[in-house]
């Protein structure tokens, strides 16, 4: 078995301080959940629905579960009961039925804008433009069962350190934009969340106030 819980202490002593890790550990067996839980450990990030709902079931019910993966407007129903935060909203389709579904349950859930920055076509998220748009069109202020918490955004995948340097950096300025214009008062609008195995040390130079690590605790998905 990956020496889970040593990588996790290992990551940790790398973190500054205030910054929150979100264990990525999808792919992965409960066991390794388990074993980092054991070290009190709660908060984990799964990308895909059905993956999740199992964990959820046969774990701990205190664990604080952020769904980071591309949301399906048909699946938000099933989450919405006990997820925590879900971090990828890049539509007002999506925003819409986790209002919906969020209502039905009774509950608010946190939301982080996803922006796409990076270069890819395949990266999710919406453009900056798109999200100005979006929040200026003012439809989301009627939304009382969710609250937006913050940006998030994956960089390129590249080697290019001042690339995505330069990436993290505009997330960083658009979220000092949007916190200006719409959630000065609002102190629950404080999250930048940016930052992965490959790149979580130039994030947390950029900013970053919560990273998502998969690989580094977890070691190697096996898709
Ligand atoms: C898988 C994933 C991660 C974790 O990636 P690692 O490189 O394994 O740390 C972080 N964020 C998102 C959105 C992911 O899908």
């Amino acid at each position: 078995m990956y020496p889970v819980k040593e990588k996790l202490l290992e990551v940790k002593h790398t973190l500054r301080e205030g910054i929150e890790l979100v264990a990525v550990s999808k792919f992965h067996p409960k066991e390794y959940i388990e074993e980092v839980y054991a070290l009190g450990h709660r908060v984990f990030g799964e990308s895909r629905e059905q993956e999740l709902k199992q964990k959820h079931q046969e774990l701990p019910q205190d664990i604080v579960w952020h769904f980071i993966g591309h949301l399906q407007t048909n699946k938000v129903k099933y989450i919405v009961p006990y997820v925590s935060m879900i971090e990828t909203v890049d539509s007002i389709r999506l925003l819409r039925e986790i209002e919906k579904q969020a209502a039905k349950v009774d509950r608010v859930i946190d939301v982080l804008l996803e922006l796409h920055i990076a270069d890819e076509e395949t990266k999710s998220g919406m453009t900056l433009d798109e999200w100005r748009e979006l929040l200026a069109d003012g439809e989301w202020k009627e939304m009382s069962h969710i609250r937006i918490r913050g940006i998030m955004m994956m960089a390129s995948n590249v080697d290019d350190d001042e690339q995505i340097r330069q990436e993290f950096n505009i997330a960083a300025d658009f979220f000092d934009e949007v916190k200006a214009t719409y959630f000065a008062d609002d102190d629950f609008f404080s999250e930048r969340s940016y930052g992965m195995s490959g790149d979580y040390m130039i994030a947390q130079e950029c900013r970053s106030t919560m990273v998502r690590i998969g690989t580094t605790i977890f070691g190697p998905r096996v898709y």
